[in-house]
Order: C-alpha cells, then structure tokens, then sequence
C-alpha cells in the first residue's frame, strides 16, 4: 500500500503527504487549541483556540512546504530533475532522480531550505514587531510568535550535521570538496546522522526514566525516524553510485508468465496463481499488453463471482506507472517502483511486452556487485 497520496503540483512538481503527517497535524491542533493558546490568550473562548490552532497548523504545514520548495527550485536551476516532494513529520523529502553533480551543488541545495526557515522566522519576528507597535489584538502576536519560533526550529533541526537532514548533506558536500570521494563523504556524514539518531534516543531514555513521559517518547520517536532515515539514504545513495548507467534491459527477465485477458478468475487462480506462485501476471493479447492483474485484487472479489469475470476486467490496465522503456536507468526504476505499490516494472517496447524487473531484481544485483568490489 503507498503510504502517501497526491495533494498538488507547484512549479510542476507534485506534492506527496505522508499519512504520518495528519496524525501529527491533528496533535499539534490539539496541543495549540489546549495548550498554548489558552495560556497566551486567557481572554478568548474555546472555539477561538481551535480556530487559531487550524489556521497556525496550516501556517506552518505552508512553511514547511515552502522549505522543501527552496531545495527543489536550487535543483532544478541545477538541471536535476525532481520526482516529487514529499512532506513527513519534520518536513519532507525532495525526491531527486540523480545525485547532485558536484559539492558546490549540493551545498547550495542543503542550504536553500534553512535559509527559507531563517527568513519565515525573520518575516514573522517583523509582523509580530508591527502587531505589536499598532495594537493589534493579542492572538495576531501569538500567532506569529508561534510561528517564529517553530520556523527558527525547522531550521536549527534541520542544520544539524547528520545525514539526509540538511546539515548532514552540507557536510557530505564539505567532505566531498576536500577529499573528491563521495562515496566516503556520504559514509561519514550518514555515520554522524546515526550518532545523533542514538543520541536523541539516549536523551528520550533518560528522559522516560526521570518521569518526562511525552517528551520521552517525542524523542525516542524522532531518534528512531531519524535513524531509520540515515541507513535507507547512504543505502540509496550508494545503489545510485554502484548502479548507475546500467539499463533496465540489460538485467530484465525475459522469459515471462503471461495471462490472457478472457481467461476465468477461477482458471487464472488455478492455473497461474497456485501453480507459478508469483503475486501478479502481465495480461497480454495479440502480442500486445493490456495490463497487469495480481492477487490482491482476486481476493476482493466473492468466490461465487470467479467463473462469471474475466482477468479483463480485474486487471490494472496498461499504464506509464508499472510500465518502462529498456533505456530506464536501474536507479530511476527503483523511483519508479518505489512509488508504484507494486514492486516491478514491465519492460515494453511500442506496447510490446519484452521483460520485467523486480526491486528483488535489483537489490541481488546490487549485493553481488557490492560483494564484488569488496
Ligand atoms: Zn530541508
């Protein structure tokens, strides 16, 4: 299942959410219309905090927004191409479809976003200045001072030298300008984000352990996603880094199961599902593909219905989702399949179904290769 869905597209670049993410909109609503609202503002009434809480929340979801927009715009004045942003708890993630050519290029990338964060908090220090200096009510100074604050936050947060955050790639670029290696400057800068993800664990620990509960298990939790954030990128970047320029067609299966499209539910069950045992077949009819039919969508549909549909009529039809060219860089695949729920990647050629690569295709290739160069 994707764990994103699509919201909109600025500058031509889509805009992903993390589900994650409404979870911790909904407790930072909470925790403003409960909190801070009604200890700064004792004069108003509850339906006020809320309202002041959604309007902060969405104020601060467009900062956010508009960081992860610096970072992108830097690449692609830079000619790399953006996939997509996608935003998470703490910000989000600039899906980049090749590594950043040089240092100076990624450190002008890295910056971009704080910087952004540095000058929101300046522009809300200036409104909650002039809030101030013409009276205006007191909630239009909270309000900025909230935002203020957490743009200040983003920014710190996000300059701390551990990779992926912001810092840590600024690193990456420094080690990388004075030593020409980019595998080893991404090495030690991932080393330095796994540092911080445990020491942000260990201070969530101790923080369990003398009896701070919530900001415990914010740390740890923030400790875990960072860690987890620092192994998937240096993993990422070193696939990029051994895998780049190999095409999909040179490593795609060619000897391929495929389903026709008239075939009984019933049938396809039994004669391809439990005897091959793999989760989806390619629908093909008159050397053409039509589309892709799995499991999952079997399983949604009452037995009693099997022998009336046919695979036609379940199947996902042909779509530039799970669909590619044998040019496809192995690297760009991975996006690509990353993103498609699925897994593969069809391999045609004018519609013509010719082979299939898996992310399990991918990643042996990657271990051998990995294996090989010691
Ligand atoms: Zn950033």
């Amino acid at each position: 299942m994707k764990q994103t869905f699509k919201l909109i597209k600025i500058f031509d670049i889509p805009i992903e959410i993390n589900y994650s993410w409404f979870a911790i909109l909904g407790l930072i609503i909470f925790t403003l219309a409960k909190g801070y609202f009604p200890a700064t503002n004792p004069e108003l009434t509850e339906g006020y905090y809320w309202l002041m809480a959604v309007i902060a929340a969405l104020l601060l979801f467009a900062c956010l927004l508009a960081h992860e927009l610096s970072h992108s715009l830097v690449a692609i004045k830079n000619k790399l191409p953006i996939h997509g942003i996608t935003l998470f708890i703490f910000g989000g993630v600039a899906h980049l479809a090749e590594e950043p050519a040089t240092p100076l290029v990624e450190f002008k990338m890295a910056i971009a976003g704080p910087i952004m964060s540095l000058l929101l908090a300046l522009l809300f220090f200036l409104l909650s200045e002039l809030s101030f200096i013409f009276g205006f009510p007191h909630y239009w100074l909270t309000l900025a001072n909230y935002l203020l604050m957490l743009n200040l936050a983003v920014a710190v947060f996000n300059l701390i030298p551990g990779f992926p955050l912001d810092g840590g790639r600024i690193l990456r670029a420094a080690i990388w300008w004075f030593s020409g290696d980019l595998k080893k400057a991404t090495g030690i800068a991932s080393a330095f984000g796994k540092g911080f993800a445990f020491f942000l664990i260990a201070i969530g620990l101790f923080n369990l352990f003398t009896g701070s509960i919530i900001s415990g298990i914010w740390f740890i939790f923030i400790g875990l996603f960072l860690e987890e954030a620092a192994e998937t990128s240096y993993r990422q970047a070193m696939m990029k880094n051994i895998l780049s320029g190999i095409k999909i067609g040179n490593i795609m299966t060619t000897n391929l199961i495929t389903v026709p499209a008239d075939l009984p539910l019933n049938k396809l069950l039994d004669e391809y599902f439990f005897r091959f045992r793999f989760t989806t077949f390619p629908v093909v009819e008159n050397d053409q593909l039509l589309g892709l039919t799995s499991f999952h969508a079997i399983k949604e549909i009452p037995r009693e219905k099997w022998p009336e549909l046919s695979v036609k009529e379940i199947m996902l039809p042909i779509s530039e989702d799970f669909t590619a060219s044998k040019e496809l860089d192995v690297s760009q695949a991975m996006l690509k399949m990353a993103n498609n729920g699925l897994g593969r990647l069809l391999v045609i050629d004018n519609n013509r179904l010719i082979g299939l690569v898996s992310q399990r295709d991918v990643m042996r290739l990657f271990e051998l290769k990995t294996e090989l160069g010691g």
